[in-house]
């Protein structure tokens, strides 16, 4: 029997991701090392004992919007929840994107936006950042006045290079063109508070700007797959024609209910990881290593060892092999761990130089 061929732009496609091994530390998807508490655990399996399973869950996850609009002042009307940052990101291309639409990122940056660029057949267009890795105003403006984008999306903080967007950036490529302008801060907890400014601070003003976060990263829940986005209620209108039916499962909806309520102990970790990843980089620079400055829970490095990466999966280390994306050459990205994981990424990154 004759396969059906896949879509003519997909024949040549790999699936995204990135390996899963089975190696002692795993630093390569920049999740949280510890799981979420005890009392988030019990109270979720106590929450879960009492759901309705047999019916569908609540079509606009009204309850979970709720509270995650209270922890901003927004109005529930301003909030959307899907499954994972990703789904989000879909779901806004399937709306604004799609065939004779267009998007600008600046390289280097995340590399699922292009891939759901192109499954719903969104053009790409792509500026880049400085030398540092920053995204200057007079860049931003300068690449939507020559393309005129209908979607820009800017992670912020960035991956893999880990800088935020300064909220003034996001404004001049706001005021730039006619754009929505997708701020994805999936890392923005980790972020010192005191330096660096949310862009949820522009929602309202700025009447494209839409924010869009996660429970994978700072909230340690990446296995749930939760979600969600700020932003216009004229945008949350628009995604609800384009989710699926009951798109957001009963579970995952009292999980994040769970981890709101419980918010303080959930990301009572952050302020560890945030000295792990300072100290890191201070051991990293001194073992010679050119480390970026980082606003999340990871650390982008250059070196000169072409196979860095493999020396140290050789050792029980897995860490993000960049090296052969554009400008990235001779780049690892490392996910900050726990002490002793990020112990034995120093150590194994030393023998590895020393070879
Ligand atoms: N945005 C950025 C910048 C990311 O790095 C990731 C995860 N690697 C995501 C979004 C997606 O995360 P999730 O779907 O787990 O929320």
């Amino acid at each position: 029997m004759a396969r059906l061929p896949v879509r003519d732009d997909l024949v040549a496609v790999e699936p995204y991701g990135a390996p899963q091994l089975d190696v002692p530390v795993r630093l390569n998807v920049n999740e949280t090392p510890w799981p979420p508490p005890a009392s988030f655990t019990e109270h979720l399996a106590k929450r879960v004992a009492a759901l309705e399973m047999h019916r569908y869950p609540d079509r606009r996850a009204w309850a979970l919007r709720l509270a995650l609009a209270g922890r901003f002042g927004l109005p529930p009307e301003q909030v959307w929840a899907a499954n994972g940052s990703n789904e989000v990101l879909a779901q806004l291309f399937q709306a604004y994107g799609g065939p004779g639409r267009r998007m600008l990122t600046f390289r280097p940056t995340y590399s699922m936006y292009p891939e759901i660029a192109r499954t719903t057949a969104t053009g790409h267009v792509e500026g880049d950042l400085d030398e540092d890795f920053r995204l200057t105003a007079a860049i931003a403006t300068e690449a939507v006045t020559r393309f005129d984008p209908d979607l820009v999306v800017l992670a912020s903080p960035n991956n893999p290079t880990g800088l935020s967007v300064p909220p003034a950036v996001v404004r001049a490529v706001h005021q730039a063109g006619r754009a929505l302008v997708v701020v994805d801060e999936a890392y923005m907890e980790f972020a010192d508070a005191a330096s660096t400014a949310s862009a949820t601070s522009l929602i309202g003003d700025c009447e494209r700007v839409v924010v869009v976060r996660t429970f994978s990263k700072a909230w340690r829940m990446a296995g749930v797959r939760l979600g969600y986005l700020l932003g216009p209620d004229w945008v949350v209108d628009d995604l609800r024609k384009v989710r699926l039916p009951y798109h957001l499962d009963v579970m995952t909806q009292e999980a994040g209910l769970v981890a709101v309520d419980l918010a303080a102990e959930v990301t009572a970790h952050i302020p560890t990881i945030v000295a792990e990843r300072d100290r890191m980089r201070r051991a990293l620079t001194d073992l010679g290593v050119h480390v970026f400055a980082s606003d999340a829970n990871f650390l982008l490095l250059r070196t000169e060892v072409d196979d860095l990466f493999d020396r140290l999966l050789a050792r029980g280390v897995l860490v993000r092999d960049f090296s052969r994306h554009p400008r990235l050459a001779g780049c690892l990205r490392v996910t900050v761990g726990t002490p002793e994981e990020n112990d034995a990424f120093l150590t194994a990154t030393k023998e590895s130089l020393d070879v």
